[in-house]
């Protein structure tokens, strides 16, 4: 599996990040996941070499926050010039607040070209050759982080918005990848919990306990990536990459 990290940033950051949003792309190719369309992800997609929405089979969608789903009725539109249809996966509000958003931005008759499936925390899916599996983390709205398992190789976790979690740690267990949120540098664990949002140690904790291999930081608040980089401090053996648009890595 090969993974495509479109954007960084989260609802308020350095523009120039865009907002985090990952593409999978299967062993052969074939299946295409897009995680998280913030707003812009049409223009990021082409950016990154990955203009072609027929590509794309399935948008999971991590929660009903803006900087995470209003690229969609973009998508949409796009879809329907290309008579192109695809899954939404997500929590059940958040499918809610995308049929709102459709409609509020008068996309037309996007039942057509959409199947949208709502999943919870303990759901599985099989897309092509990835399996993927969710888990709610503390946030401000019900949130899902989201494992993806290739085929018996190595598998990934992405935080999407959450606060420290153990349960999230289980969750990563055993992945060589994490993509975590780091909405802070640093901060009150306190407010954090309040906020639903995670701090630089937070991240590089989390990447430690379960063991994975490689952190990547995303999501990424209004500081510099300079900054950020003072704030990681990981011990022997955690690999911290620090995120770009377009970064691909393969698993
Ligand atoms: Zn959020």
């Amino acid at each position: 599996m090969k993974v495509v990290l479109l954007g960084f940033g989260g609802w308020l950051s350095d523009p120039s990040y865009g907002t985090t949003s990952l593409l999978l792309v299967d062993e052969d190719g074939g299946t295409v996941i897009l995680i998280d369309p913030g707003e812009g992800v049409l223009r990021d997609l082409h950016l990154c070499g990955y203009g072609d929405l027929r590509r794309i089979r399935a948008v999971l969608v991590t929660h009903r926050h803006g900087d995470h789903i209003l690229g969609l009725p973009t998508l949409v539109q796009w879809a329907k010039v290309l008579q192109h249809r695809f899954t939404v996966v997500g929590p059940q509000d958040a499918l809610g607040s995308l049929r709102s958003i459709l409609e509020a931005t008068g996309v037309s008759n996007y039942d057509q070209y959409l199947e949208l499936l709502p999943v919870d925390e303990g759901a599985q899916l099989t897309l092509g050759g990835l399996r993927v599996s969710f888990l709610r983390t503390p946030h401000t709205v019900p949130s899902l982080a989201i494992r993806v398992e290739s085929r018996g190789r190595d598998c990934l976790v992405y935080s999407s918005d959450t606060a420290y979690s153990e349960d999230l740690v289980n969750f990563s267990r055993g992945c060589k990848l994490l993509l975590h949120e780091v909405t802070f540098l640093d901060a009150d664990p306190i407010l954090l919990r309040r906020l639903g949002h995670s701090t630089a140690s937070d991240a590089v904790r989390v990447a430690e306990e379960a063991g994975c291999g490689t952190l990547i930081p995303v999501h990424l608040g209004t500081y510099s990536r300079e900054d950020l980089a003072r704030y990681l401090n990981p011990a022997e053996g955690l690999q911290v990459v620090m995120p770009e648009r377009c970064l691909e890595l393969k698993l």
